[in-house]
């Protein structure tokens, strides 16, 4: 929803800055997907997960901080109280791995890149992400410091769960949401963790993304798992075939428009600002109204002009370079 706000000297009309109007607390709901497998959602707010081993836990993303956290352990305490041996991170960005201090985790898991992408940009990646999203940095000041990986990988990495729970399956399927998004693949029940790589009916993040390979070969590896259940980034798990492959599609659609509203402007001369008008006219009939499409929007377009521009990697995202983006194309 887009808020109108007044600002210090009366300025009217101003849209808050990313999400930083948006306090009201979500509904999670914990859902047993298969015998031991679960998921937290939240209206859009980023998913969790856990999966158990025979005699402990594998914990998926982390929440924003470790009070966050906590509550979630709470609820899968109801459930299970095994030790949590693995916490499987499947990017870097803040709100999913700062609360790992609550796990106590033997393993902090995740792909190579990510434990780059921390050392290079976890500073100013939590900065920002928490002025962006206010809400999720439930007790802020409890957060220990930046959240390390303790086991990496590059390709894929197996964990077996122990008796008959079968493996999960750790998958780098390209670079996408990040350079270093992984997937947790449990093939006996067939359901995919997919993190930020795939959104079932909440907006994009895009603002770190490779926009033209994720729309394209890790997508369709993604899809290649042929998952009957599918827990995507944000919003409701997607059961069955066809609600999981119209996620996939859907995130693969609001890519493709980006890159060609995005494209089209920048291939004929055009500017950043008029990219973003065309864009958010583009997608708004079917995507205006998901959770943070108004708050990624900006940042979505500015990335994908850069990349179209030829910068290969993410420009770091700063406080003080998100309220330029914003007030540039949003204000
Ligand atoms: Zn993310």
């Amino acid at each position: 929803m887009i808020k109108t706000l007044t600002i210090g000297g009366g300025v009217v009309g101003r849209k808050a800055f990313a999400s930083s109007a948006d306090l009201d607390d979500k509904e999670q709901t914990l859902e047993v997907l298969a015998d031991g497998v679960y998921a937290l959602t939240a209206e859009g707010d980023p998913n969790v997960g856990a999966i158990e081993g025979e005699d402990f836990l594998v914990c998926f993303e982390a929440m924003a901080t470790p009070v966050a956290a906590r509550e979630w352990l709470a609820k899968l305490r109801e459930h299970t109280d095994k030790p949590v041996r693995y916490l499987v991170l499947s990017h870097y960005h803040a709100v999913r791995v700062l609360g790992a201090a609550a796990f106590d985790a033997e393993v902090i898991v995740a792909h190579e890149n990510t434990r780059a992408l921390v050392a290079e940009r976890g500073l100013e990646d939590w900065e920002s992400e928490f002025a962006r999203m206010p809400r999720l940095a439930k007790a802020a000041d409890t957060v220990p410091g930046l959240t390390w990986p303790t086991l990496t990988f590059s390709d894929r990495l197996t964990i077996d769960l122990g008796g008959d729970r079968g493996d999960l399956v750790l998958q780098h399927c390209g670079r996408g949401h990040t350079e270093g998004d992984i997937v947790a693949w449990l093939p006996k029940h067939r359901i995919l963790f997919a993190g930020d790589l795939v959104e079932a009916e909440a907006a994009l993040y895009t603002g770190d993304a490779f926009h033209r390979d994720w729309a394209s070969s890790t997508l369709d590896r993604i899809k290649a798992f042929g998952a009957e259940a599918l827990v995507g980034g944000r919003g409701a798990v997607s059961h069955g075939r066809d609600a999981v492959d119209a996620a996939v599609e859907q995130t693969r659609d609001f890519l493709r428009i980006m890159i060609r509203e995005v494209g089209a402007v920048h291939h004929g001369g055009g500017t950043l600002k008029e990219a973003f008008e065309r864009t958010r006219a583009a997608l708004a009939p079917r995507y205006g109204r998901w959770p943070i499409f108004e708050h990624c929007l900006p940042f979505d377009v500015s990335r994908l002009w850069d990349e179209l521009s030829g910068i290969e990697r993410p420009v770091i995202w700063t406080a003080e370079r998100d309220r330029e983006v914003w007030a540039l194309l949003q204000d």
